[in-house]
């Protein structure tokens, strides 16, 4: 019997496990320079936790969890996201207790049941960030910053910030009814789906990329026009401080994210290059999630990315983080003698830091050439008896095909001088 990995999931061989290494580096720093720290949380949780934290209501929980009972009984689930995961810690951990604002991001798997297509996977990986405790719009505009900047520092240029903001539970509960009044004029236009969605998620039927949603509602009331003041207020600052840090962005009143607790603003990276799979990042305020998990009241906000889809845009792009040589080392070894040498060569090199290998084999001098070649090795290092015994190694640099005798006390020298 031949095992497959699961639809929907993938292997990520070598090479391409190094630029998913060199892209989580790049992110890790760009989250770091924002003074953002990691947060690790498990797997999976209590499926509670989603059905809450997401909405009953949400795609993500009517049918797209990993849901399965344990041996003891209990409901559990895949993680589909990780702001839930990140606030149940937030408030186990008693973490806002220790400072007025809380900065966390996030690199991991996340599981969702979807059809699976090109873009769209069933364990996928996603990057974010999380700020709690403050209410101010300056932190909405460092979130945004931080999610622009990250397709920034990859040279990611075909995206398109749009933002929003979906209110508070004070104006969206009267547009609401507003809305709702005006989807049931046109509900025979509207997709099955869309119908259903009416009574209990009207504003998911606004983001609705059928065209048969599109054109029944292009004259439905948004919510933008609808805010309280405070809310309105609050998205007039958000947009100044962007303008401020000159990130550009669109107003689109329809998007509105398939969260129930978002609250203000909201916003999406999307791009024209992948298809139908157009998002980049989604992100947004939740200032009602930490009260509706049990904890205190707290203000927060963040984003989620798509690693695939990141690395996508990568691929296309044929970004230059990933063409950059590193400084690999392979050496030959020329006779029997050689062997053993080789090998303290390499483990002395690799105590200094350079990525060292060799042949295991006992292949003869060109089938080592070959397999050097092959592991993309910047530099060789070819080991023989008599070299040996005056002290010296012979070191090709296969960039330029320049060879010289060296030292062997000099080696690592020598090596980084390439
Ligand atoms: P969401 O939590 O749905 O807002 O998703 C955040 C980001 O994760 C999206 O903008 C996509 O880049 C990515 N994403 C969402 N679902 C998938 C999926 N099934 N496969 C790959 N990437 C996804």
């Amino acid at each position: 019997m031949k095992f497959k990995s699961i639809t929907g999931t993938k292997d990520i061989l070598p090479p391409e496990s190094s630029k998913w290494h060199l892209v989580e580096e790049k992110l890790r720093s760009i989250f770091e320079a924002y003074n953002y720290s990691e947060i690790r949380t498990p797997l999976f949780e209590e499926t509670a936790l989603f059905a809450r934290g997401i909405g009953q209501n949400t795609d993500i929980v009517g049918k797209e969890m990993y849901t399965f009972q344990d041996k003891g009984g209990d409901s559990l689930t895949l993680r589909p996201e990780m702001t839930a995961s990140v606030i149940r810690s937030f408030i186990q951990h008693n973490i806002g207790n220790d400072s007025p604002l809380s900065k966390f991001y996030y690199i991991g798997p996340v599981f969702r049941q979807e059809r699976p297509q090109a873009g769209r996977f069933r364990q996928f990986h996603q990057f974010g960030i999380e700020a709690l405790g403050s209410q101010h719009p300056s932190i909405d505009a460092e979130i945004i910053s931080v999610a622009v900047d990250v397709y920034n520092a990859f040279e990611v240029l075909d995206y398109e910030l749009k933002i929003n903001s979906i209110g508070c539970p004070v104006c969206r509960t009267s547009y609401k009814e507003i809305l709702k009044s005006e989807l049931m004029k046109v509900i025979d236009r509207l997709t099955a789906e869309s119908q259903k969605r009416v009574e209990l998620n009207p504003l998911r039927v606004l983001d609705s990329k059928d065209e048969r949603d599109r054109e029944a509602t292009q004259n439905a009331p948004l919510l933008l026009n609808y805010l309280c003041q405070e809310c309105s207020d609050h998205f007039e600052k958000v947009k100044n401080f962007l303008d401020e840090l000159e990130v550009k962005y669109t107003v689109d009143g329809r998007i509105v994210r398939g969260l129930d607790y978002y609250t203000k603003t909201a916003f999406e990276v999307i791009t024209k290059s992948l298809g139908s799979q157009d998002a980049l990042a989604g992100g947004g305020r939740y200032d009602l999630l930490t009260e509706e998990l049990g904890g205190k009241p707290t203000f927060g906000i963040g984003f989620a990315s798509g690693m695939e889809r990141l690395m996508l845009m990568l691929e296309k792009s044929e970004n230059k983080i990933f063409s950059e040589p590193t400084k690999s080392v392979f050496i030959v070894s020329v006779d029997d003698f050689s062997r053993p040498k080789s090998l303290k060569f390499a483990n002395m090199l690799r105590r200094d830091g350079i990525s060292a290998d060799m042949d295991f084999n006992s292949r003869s001098v060109k089938a080592q050439f070959r397999e050097a070649n092959r592991k993309n090795a910047r530099i060789v290092i070819v080991v023989s008896k008599d070299d040996y015994d005056r002290g010296e190694l012979t070191l090709k640099n296969m960039t330029t095909g320049e060879q010289a005798i060296v030292k062997i006390t000099a080696l690592t020298e020598e090596i980084n001088k390439i």
